[in-house]
């Protein structure tokens, strides 16, 4: 017996979404097909409204509606001497969370294979950078884990960015060996922050 072939192209796309493995997909594809036509259409509306996104154009955190800033980036009360490097949308949201960094990010997405930035990511650095203090950042913080890729990932960020700030500091210790920022706790990441060097 096969999956109708709808649902199967279905569970096919859904198994390409990150941590979202086939027998998951074709779960969560009979799942979708047997929604009450009220749940379907707030799950269509989203999935709409989720693909007409803006990206900021400075830090490149997704937000709703016009305009080029993200409330980040345009709040006035925030500081525009540092910058936070982070891989992911997650780890500035768990950042944020701490709420005891007053900076600004950047969120350079992921460092492929070679070890190098891509075009996309060379641009984001320069977007970035167009919007820096005149006299530079007075400090660039590498918010990145502490593993073999986050480590290939601050020297990336090093390289691109040491012209451009007095100093570059990375958090450090409190941060779990080998662990992401995203899923570090609230009073890990603030040590980890006040412990930056
Ligand atoms: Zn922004």
């Amino acid at each position: 017996m096969r999956l109708p072939a709808s649902l199967h192209a279905l569970a096919e796309s859904l198994a390409k979404l990150p941590s979202i493995g086939p027998r998951q997909a074709i779960r969560l594809a009979l799942h979708i097909s047997t929604l009450a036509p009220d749940r379907a259409s707030i799950l269509l509306d989203q999935l709409g409204n989720a693909l007409r996104i803006t990206r900021c154009t400075i830090c490149d955190f997704p937000f709703d509606g016009d305009g080029t800033h993200c409330a980040i980036c345009s709040d006035d009360e925030r500081t525009n001497s540092v910058l936070m490097v982070v891989e992911k949308e997650t780890d500035l949201l768990s950042m944020e969370k701490v709420g005891r960094y007053n900076g600004r990010y950047l969120i350079t997405g992921t460092l492929p294979r070679s070890g190098q930035f891509t075009d996309k990511q060379q641009t984001l650095i320069a977007r970035v950078l167009s919007s820096a203090p005149q006299e530079g950042y007075s400090e660039v913080i590498l918010a990145v884990a502490a593993t073999p890729h986050g480590e290939l990932l601050a020297q990336q960020v090093t390289a691109h960015l040491k012209e451009h700030t007095k100093k570059i500091t990375r958090l450090g210790r409190g941060l779990p060996r080998g662990g992401e920022v995203e899923f570090a706790d609230e009073d890990t990441l603030g040590y980890s922050l006040d412990n930056r060097g």
